[in-house]
This record gives C-alpha cells, sequence and structure tokens, in this order.
C-alpha cells in the first residue's frame, strides 16, 4: 500500500511539511517544488535549458514575492495541486512522486 497524506501543513513560510499515513513526515521546500513541476510545459522547459533546470528565476521575482501557494488543493485521491500565481495548475504531484522526491528523515 502507497501512503497517502493524513496531514498537509504550511512548516514554515517556505516549507511544507506532509504527515503521512505510515506515519512518516517528509519537509519539501516550495522552491524544490517548484522546480521538479511535473507538468507538460515545466518539463519541456527543463528539457530545453542547459542545466536541466527550469528557468524559473527570470519568471518569478523571487524575493518580491513568496513561493508559497494561496492553497494547495486535491487531485483524486493521488495527487495533490498547487494554486497561485507562480504555481501550474496542471502540475499535479502525485502521492508516489512526492514520497520519491522525499529525502528519508529530512
Ligand atoms: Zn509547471
Amino acid at each position: 500500500m502507497d501512503a497517502k497524506p493524513k496531514e498537509i501543513n504550511e512548516f514554515t513560510e517556505k516549507a511544507l511539511q506532509i504527515v503521512w499515513d505510515n506515519g512518516e513526515e517528509s519537509i519539501f521546500f516550495y522552491e524544490e517544488l517548484r522546480e521538479i513541476c511535473p507538468c507538460a510545459t515545466c518539463r519541456r522547459l527543463r528539457k530545453k535549458s542547459r542545466t536541466g533546470k527550469l528557468p524559473f528565476k527570470k519568471r518569478i521575482p523571487l524575493g518580491k514575492s513568496s513561493l508559497a501557494p494561496e492553497r494547495i488543493e486535491y487531485v483524486g485521491n493521488y495527487a495533490i495541486r498547487f494554486i497561485g500565481e507562480n504555481w501550474c495548475e496542471t502540475g499535479f504531484y502525485t502521492f508516489d512522486f512526492l514520497r520519491k522526491t522525499s529525502v528519508p528523515g529530512g
């Protein structure tokens, strides 16, 4: 059985905490989550980019605006997405993807 979020909490203004239903906890920095946005557009941008990273610093006035999303929505029972001006509504962060992204114990 794959773990699902039991709780999704604002950890700091820069990071999100997920408490999984198996008792584990993960911390995700919004900046890192934004960087790995799984939507088709961001995937294409990363592929084209020389560094393999999103050129999002060009598009987002970092420092002026926080990356913290306005809200987080569930997508079915398999993913979440972030709603806010710097986020992609079609970027579905599946629980599986988030589990693989998180650093154990971190
Ligand atoms: Zn995206």
